[in-house]
Parts: structure tokens; sequence; C-alpha cells
């Protein structure tokens, strides 16, 4: 029998996996070209020539005790201290090896993060809408997750609401921007006044509360946006970053955090975050892939693929009647539904062989998000099935 805390996980499993199969289910009824998934964000673009030229050399050129072995459970001093020196260049951050923790992957990092931050009851507030894997991770570790509502239509943070949410049982706030799955980015001013908030807050309780930075979509932007470097404007911040899809890498499982010397209590941190690695199960981040990213940090997926798609949907998506946001980085658009029911509007658009996610999976009915990290002849065949459906609603 398994555990009762499993049952509940298994119970509310992810809707975005269960439409991934639907999908292959689809393609053998109506046959490939009939379905148009846009339900998961897997990368559609191949990771970089140097990257899989780097894998190659190192996999056949490098000594085996360099690439294989055990290491520190943080990861190989080397690549933390290559990791540092970029960041430094890029953001004028002053970090060292010791700021950085190898991780496997973006969710890896984070369960990391939370394993050494939460007692149980501890509280993460989260803006919705968000990544929905957010309440496993933080209920991985007994913690309790608090969503501040949506602010329609722009998605970005509504203050009012978020300080509503603050107290002393506050361990933590998680932010994701570019964000999954509205594609929206935090502007300077934004985080300034986060930080803002969480500083009073921080006085007013006589606590720490972290502010965690979820940035596996940093590098994705379109129009030169600029992604600011959130320990910049705020002391007690915690980076997480993934290649799966920089690099697209996502099975790969290669990211880092980064802990600032900065944090309140940062060295028991440091410490803890090294412990918390190997006892998940992980030991440490992949060796081959920390060795391979350590040589691609100046290197990123081309994005004009991903930009001619986000304008060819949202193009015509908006000129049939559809209401969403267009989206600054990362590959989702997030659509208002015709009906307030998402769900009975994805089983809608199902009829129509287009696999969409309901909002309500990102705690945000009345939307859907659709990947489109495709490939672009899909998206443009999909085209007069998006044109029906708003039809049926009499949008068009
Ligand atoms: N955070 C967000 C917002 C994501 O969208 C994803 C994956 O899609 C992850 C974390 C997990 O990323 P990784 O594959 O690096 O673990």
């Amino acid at each position: 029998m398994i555990s009762n805390k499993m049952k509940s996980f298994v119970q509310t499993s992810s809707v975005i996996r269960a439409m991934f199969e639907e999908g292959k289910k689809m393609a053998k009824l109506y046959g490939e070209e009939n379905v148009y998934d846009f339900s998961l964000g897997n990368p559609s673009v191949e990771p970089p020539k140097a990257v899989k030229a780097t894998i190659e050399r190192i996999l056949y050129k490098e000594s085996p005790n360099l690439v294989h072995g055990y290491m520190n459970n943080s990861g190989y001093e080397d690549v933390r201290e290559k990791i540092a020196l970029s960041l430094n260049e890029r953001f004028s951050t002053e970090f060292s090896y010791k700021n950085i923790i190898m991780t496997v992957g973006a969710a890896g990092g984070l369960n990391v993060v939370f394993k050494t931050l939460l007692n149980p009851k501890d509280e993460v507030v989260v803006f919705a809408p968000f990544f929905g894997e957010y309440k496993n991770y933080v209920e991985n570790f007994d913690g309790i997750l608090k969503v501040v509502p949506p602010n329609f239509p722009s998605f970005q943070p509504n203050f009012l609401e978020f300080e509503k949410q603050l107290n002393e049982k506050t361990k933590a706030v998680i932010i994701n921007t570019p964000n999954n799955p509205t594609g929206v980015v935090y502007s300077k001013e934004t985080l300034l006044k986060l930080a803002e908030v969480l500083e009073k807050k921080q006085k007013e309780f006589g606590t720490s509360i972290y502010l965690i930075s979820d940035e596996p979509y940093r590098e994705l932007v379109y129009d030169d946006i600029e992604v600011p470097y959130v320990t910049k404007y705020y002391r007690n911040t915690i980076i997480g970053y993934s290649f799966s899809k920089s690099l697209s890498l996502p099975g790969e499982r290669i990211g880092y955090l980064v802990l600032p010397d900065e944090l309140d209590d940062a060295e028991e941190i440091l410490s803890a975050v090294n412990v918390a690695t190997r006892i998940l199960g992980f030991v440490n981040a992949p060796s081959l892939m920390q060795r391979v990213v350590a040589e691609c940090l100046n290197e990123k997926v081309p994005i004009e693929g991903y930009d001619k798609n986000r304008q060819m949907l949202y193009g015509a998506l908006s000129s049939y009647g559809y209401e969403c946001i267009k989206p600054q980085g990362a590959f989702y658009l997030f659509i208002k539904t015709f009906e307030p029911d998402d769900l009975a509007f994805v089983e809608h658009a199902k009829k129509h062989h287009l696999l969409l996610v309901p909002g309500s999976s990102f705690h945000c009915s009345g939307y859907v998000r659709t990947a489109y990290c495709v490939d672009p002849k899909m998206i443009k065949r999909s085209l007069p099935a998006f044109l029906k459906l708003a039809k049926e609603y009499g949008i068009y």
C-alpha cells in the first residue's frame, strides 16, 4: 500500500503529462498531421552545435576521473567557478564558486532549497498563475503553498493581495520571470517594489523571507527586453537556474542554484544545501553535463524560431478574437477562454484536435496555455481549427 501523502500526489498528478499522453493516442486515431498538440513545454529547437561537439570532446578526450567520478555534492569546483565568473561578467555581481551549487535541473534545485529551508507548516507564497509542480515541491517538505490570486489582465504582481499573504510563517516567496504560463517578465521597478514589501515585512515580523527566483526561461526573451538580475534588488534572494530551455537539454537534468553571501544565515544554508543535494537521492548533478555547460556558458539556442512561432500564433489568434497577453519571454501563450470553465473549453477544443492545457493547472481558471515550442508547420495547420473554435462560440 502506498503512503497517504503519495496517494494525494498521484490524484493530482500533472494534467499536462496526461494531455501529452492523450495527444499520442489521438495521433494514432486521426494521424499525426491532424492533431495539434500544444500541451508540453518540450524545446523544439536542437541544442547548439557547440554543445554536441563539447559532449563528444569531453566524453572521448578527457580523463575518465575528470568526468565520471564522485565529487563534492555541490558540484565540481572549477565548473562552479566558471559559472560564478560568467554571472559576474554579465550582471556585475561578485559571486565565487562557493555561491554556486550544481543541481539536477530547476526542479532538483527548488527541491534542495525547500528541503533546506522548510519546517512543517512553513508557508511559501507564489503569484498565480504558476508552474503547478511548485505545490508538490513545497508539500514534499510539509510546507504550505499560499497563492496570490491572478492580477488580470497584466499578470504583474498585485502588491495589495501579496501583502495579505505574508505573515510570521512565510519562509519564502517564489517568482518565475519570464513566466510559465504567461510569458510575462518583471521589470526592475516591479522587483524594487517587491523588495520594498519584503524588507518591510521582514522587519515587521522579525523573520527572514527568502525570495526564490525560478529562472529556467531567463535566456528566452524577445524584442531585446531586459530580465533584471534579482540578487541586485533584494538581499535574501536565491536563484534557481536551468539549462533545460536555454540549451534545449531538459532530459539531461542540469542547472544550478545561486546562494549569495548576503543571505541571512548564508553559511549555514550553504552547508545545508550541500547535504540536501546528497540526501534527496541525487548525490550530485550529472557530471558530464556539469563539464559540458561550463564550456558552453556563452551558448544559447537561437530564439528566432520561437519568436516566429510567437508572432504567428499571437497574431492569428488575436485576429480571430482570442484575448491573450503578448509574451515577452518563454514559449507559452496564455489565452482567455470563451467560457468561464476552462476545463469545458479544453474538452471543446479537443473536438477540433487542439490540445491545450487548462489554466486551472496553473491556479488560474478561465484561461488555457499553449506551448508554441513546436514545429511552425503544426501551428500553421492548427489555425483553421482555432478559427472554427472561435466561430462556434460566436466570437468571429
Ligand atoms: N520551473 C518552471 C517555471 C518550469 O516551467 C519548469 C519546466 O518546464 C521547471 C521549473 C523545471 O525545469 P527543469 O527541467 O530544469 O527541472
